[in-house]
């Protein structure tokens, strides 16, 4: 650090040249980004929310009635009328998020201490971090046809298995795994099952709803208990905003945590200090583009 102040201009023409090396959205030289520029409305909404800290609601309760409310209006595009969960940092903060809740879960209710996870093995990296973290073990399920085999699912199920995870729009090649058979198959078995539509969750609705022949991937399949949707993917929300919607409140309930200093007695997400403004910015560009909008944005995505 600098012994004295130094002028903004300085600083800001230090700031440019760096900045310069990035790579630009609108310079055609990004050909593969899961992210795009964010829409300058939300960046507008999240400039105007810099300070707001959902890590204590208590003090910004208008920004956590948003926070709400961005929850709800996504859980409305996942087919569920009351959902729980948080706008977090991404996709990775968001299956994280999601693992703890299934093993917390699987700890209370089934007694399971080392539990497994069943993961295809086109998921994202993300989960290899959830488990080193939660000290789960990942089982592999085989692919068929680049999606998750249903067969292997069946055979990897155990008296360790805490959740079974599938995917909604891979990273790689934007598939969607047989979800509707798996959800039976939770269901059925008691577990906890994960959807990660951290890259599909803001195109798989529309799309479905423009007529294209796509599997139903939500809320709407009684096995599945949460789902990963990522505003910064698909939805040109400002980065970083991640979203994990869970089916029910007592998923958040089994990772609260007492939280002595803050307005509110308990704190479920992983961060502690955490940006309201991720939650404006993503309730403003949902509303300012509504379906209709993210339908035609859509649309010439397809045609293009
Ligand atoms: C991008 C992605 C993630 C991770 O999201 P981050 O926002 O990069 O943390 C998780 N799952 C899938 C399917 C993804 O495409």
């Amino acid at each position: 650090m600098d012994e004295k102040p130094i002028d903004k201009h300085i600083i800001l023409d230090e700031l440019n040249e760096l900045k310069d090396l990035d790579h630009d959205y609108s310079d055609g030289r990004i050909l593969g980004s899961m992210c795009t520029k964010a829409h300058p409305f939300a960046k507008e909404v999240y400039y105007k929310f810099l300070d707001a800290n959902l890590g204590d609601p208590g003090l910004f309760k208008g920004t956590k009635i948003i926070e709400n409310k961005v929850i709800e209006s996504i859980g409305e595009l996942l087919s569920i009328e009351k959902p729980y969960g948080n706008i977090v940092t991404g996709g990775t903060e968001a299956n994280l998020m999601a693992m703890r809740a299934a093993r917390n879960h699987a700890r209370k209710y089934k007694g399971i201490v080392d539990g497994e996870i069943i993961v295809p093995q086109s998921a994202h990296f993300s989960f290899k971090k959830a488990a080193d973290m939660l000290n789960l073990k990942i089982v592999e399920a085989k692919l068929d046809n680049y999606k998750i085999d249903v067969e292997s699912i069946k055979q990897l199920i155990s008296d360790k298995t805490v959740a079974i995870v599938a995917i909604a729009g891979t990273t790689e090649l934007g598939l969607i795994d047989p979800i509707e058979e798996i959800s039976k198959i939770a269901h059925e078995n008691n577990i906890y099952f994960h959807v990660d539509a951290a890259f599909g969750g803001f195109s798989i609705p529309f799309l479905r709803d423009m007529g294209y022949d796509l599997p139903v991937f939500d809320f709407s399949l009684e096995g599945v208990c949460s789902i990963t949707i990522d505003p910064h993917k698909m939805g040109l929300a400002p980065i970083p905003a991640g979203g994990i919607i869970f089916r029910k409140e007592e998923y958040l309930d089994v990772m609260a945590i007492d939280s002595p200093y803050l307005t509110v007695k308990t704190q479920s997400t992983i961060v502690g200090t955490r940006s309201g403004a991720a939650s404006a910015a993503t309730y403003a560009i949902m509303k300012y583009f509504g379906k209709e909008g993210y339908s035609n944005l859509i649309k010439e995505l397809m045609v293009n």
